[in-house]
């Protein structure tokens, strides 16, 4: 979750060894083996690292480096592991306001064991990350409501995630003045000088609310995202991250996905098309933006993004820097973390402009080992990007 507020300071922590390129939750350790053990076997392995890791915490710690006021909304267990990674995200100035500890389940955990060829085995077990619940929301409720962007992915169970996104689409709404008691017929247009003296451009009418006494009430479209409309008035964005993908996804997760960014392989198991071009993408994205989300970014490792919004229902291919990759693992997060800053605090750049620029940062962690580790402070990147 990205807060308005001004840039704080951070300092900068030294490189770590290079991590296993997987997607993970919580704490992630790694035992480097020069093979892996058969059942029943016990082997010596040759380093042992543990990182912190989850792609909210990743996206999170990305955005904070860029100077966004942050706070982190999760659930950990009251364990050391617990208690270190909320540590992490105090020394990354994260708020931890409303990141829990349960004494419930352990603190979400990766084990895993690489070989010298980088095979590995895993074990997952997501702990209390599937014990973040309604109540834990709704204390975060004020925070939530306060936010610029909400980022939410699918490392804690989906009802909550979508509960989640669903808290900041409605308090999106409800900070609308323009929620005009009239019997207005959809499809309407207002215009900004009828919504409680807003500046705005014109907006449509795309809903109507029964409130009760005072009549029929007519919800604005939050449409479009960016070009033509004052963004003032809808404060609250969100950024659905679909990860870990699956195909069954809840077609509620699209409607309520402001902008909605996934990489090759979850626009590929969401969408049942192979996508391993821009072409292909934009395809993807196209069939993502009719399910409902209002912009669709479909990310592409080394040749960057697609961008497909329903403002331009258009493809627009977005290419990245040729770097040398040392190690890719978390690019996605921390493009994530990127774009959420720049959609809280730079939203009159366009999308494409937002994006040229998360590529770029994206591009930054890719040529430095570790995950969180790889990813930039906002006093290391030029200053064009601010
Ligand atoms: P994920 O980490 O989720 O698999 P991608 O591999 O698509 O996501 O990478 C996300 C973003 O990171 C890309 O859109 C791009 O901006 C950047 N990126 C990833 N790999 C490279 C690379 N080899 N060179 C430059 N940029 C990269």
């Amino acid at each position: 979750m990205v807060l308005e507020a001004p840039p704080k300071p951070s300092s900068w922590f030294p490189g770590q060894a290079a991590e296993p390129p997987l997607p993970l939750i919580t704490p992630r350790a790694a035992d480097l083996t020069s093979r892996l053990p058969k059942t029943g076997e016990t082997i010596h392995g040759h380093k042992f690292f543990i990182g912190f890791g989850g792609k909210g915490a990743n996206q999170c710690v990305q955005a904070a480096r860029l100077g966004a006021k942050t706070a982190m909304v999760c659930k950990v267990g009251k364990d050391s592991f617990g208690n270190d990674y909320i540590e992490n995200f105090k020394q990354n100035d994260i708020s931890t306001e409303f990141t829990y500890q349960t004494k419930d389940a352990a603190t979400g955990t990766a084990s895993i064991i690489v070989n010298k060829e980088g095979q590995n085995i895993i074990v997952i077990v997501a702990g209390a990350n599937l014990l973040l619940n309604t109540e834990d929301l709704r204390e975060a409720a004020n925070a939530i409501s306060s936010a610029k962007v909400m980022i939410c992915q699918l490392e804690v169970t989906p009802a909550i995630s979508l509960e989640a996104l669903t808290m900041a689409h409605s308090s999106g709404d409800s900070k609308l003045p323009g929620t005009i008691l009239s019997q207005k017929p959809l499809g309407d247009v207002f215009s900004g000088s009828q919504i409680k003296g807003e500046a705005v451009a014109s907006l449509r009418c795309t809903a109507l609310i029964d409130s009760g006494d005072a009549g029929t009430a007519c919800r604005f479209t939050r449409a479009p995202l960016f070009p033509g409309t004052d963004q003032s008035i809808f404060s609250l964005k969100t950024l659905f991250n679909p990860a870990p993908a699956t195909a069954d996804l809840d077609p509620r997760f699209y409607t309520l996905s402001d902008v909605f960014c996934c990489n090759e392989t979850e626009a590929e198991i969401l969408t049942s098309l192979a996508v391993s071009s821009p072409a292909d993408a934009g395809k993807a994205a196209l069939v993502l933006l009719e399910r409902g989300c209002r912009v669709v970014i479909i990310t592409l490792g080394a040749a960057g993004c697609v961008l497909l919004s329903q403002a331009e229902p258009v493809p627009k291919y977005i290419p990245t820097e040729k770097v040398k990759a040392v190690d890719t693992t978390g690019a996605g997060d921390s493009f994530v973390g990127a774009l959420a800053f720049y959609l809280a605090y730079y939203p009159n750049l366009s999308l494409e402009e937002m994006l040229k620029r998360s590529n770029f940062i994206a591009a930054v962690s890719v040529q430095t080992a570790g995950t969180q580790s790889s990813y930039p402070y906002k006093k290391d990147l030029p200053l064009d990007l601010f």
